[in-house]
């Protein structure tokens, strides 16, 4: 299985703080069944400043460490990049990184709402040749109010990835509920970990995926684990038409 979003890369952002912590993660990743997983570090937030140059160089850096070790795990270069009005700048000289050096690139919005510009952003990503990836939907708020704007950025290109911690409860009943309308509805495309650590932000993926066969049926199963593939090989991933979420569902009234 592939991981496409994790923090293991040791000392670089609020994950792995040391090379012990990477190797203790990698070993919990290998146990759930990850073979190979793409290190996303934080692009930049105030505390980090994680530039393309340097996350690959560590991402070699932990692979080899990975080899001495005897610890069946690939690991490719990412990042996570907040949304900022100089992301297609960005792309262009070289300071940011999409995922494997593919087309794909994760936007992360921040927490507690969507910014105005976000659609024309993830517009101009697709215009620059990229296809943008919102990272975590179900745990932004203005998202978990308002499900149709998702809705018309998933209709307008935009890709997303649920974390698996989400999936199986571990941000509360809410955004599990969330998370499921959004594989109900075709608004999300990837299920990871965005796994921190082994304790509080492990990985939980290989419970996740049954969760999903158990309530949403083997073929989505088979998707997301195929969309993870197709997105390392630069291929284009499985989308369904996505549909609106109706509010009055969404509140459990009917
Ligand atoms: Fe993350």
């Amino acid at each position: 299985m592939i991981d496409i979003h994790s923090h293991i890369l040791p000392g670089v952002d609020d994950g792995a703080k040391t090379e012990a912590d990477s190797l203790a993660m990698a070993k919990a990743a290998v146990e759930q069944g990850i073979d190979t997983i793409i290190a996303t570090p934080h692009h930049r937030n105030g505390q980090f400043e994680n530039d393309h140059q340097m996350i690959v160089t560590n991402v070699s850096i932990l692979n080899d460490l990975l080899v001495d070790e005897d610890i069946p795990l690939t690991v490719l270069p990412g990042q996570e990049v907040r949304i900022n009005g100089d992301m297609v700048e960005d792309i262009h000289n070289g300071e940011l990184l999409t995922l494997n050096n593919t087309k794909y690139l994760f936007v992360e919005f921040p927490s507690d709402h969507v910014p105005r510009y976000a659609k024309q952003m993830l517009f101009d990503i697709q215009v620059a040749g990229y296809t943008p990836i919102i990272v975590h939907p179900e745990r932004n708020r203005e998202l978990l109010e308002h499900p149709s704007r998702l809705y018309e950025f998933v209709r307008k290109g935009a890709l997303t990835q649920v974390t698996a911690g989400s999936v199986v409860g571990k941000f509360g009943k809410t955004i599990q509920k969330f998370s499921n309308q959004l594989i109900e509805a075709n608004l999300t495309h990837f299920i990871a970990s965005d796994a921190h650590n082994t304790t509080t932000r492990g990985f939980v993926m290989d419970e996740a995926f049954q969760n999903v066969k158990k309530t949403h049926g083997a073929d989505y199963f088979y998707m997301f684990y195929e969309n993870s593939q197709l997105l390392v090989g630069n291929m284009n991933v499985n989308r369904i038409e996505p549909e609106m979420i109706k509010k009055k569902k969404f509140l459990g009234l009917f």
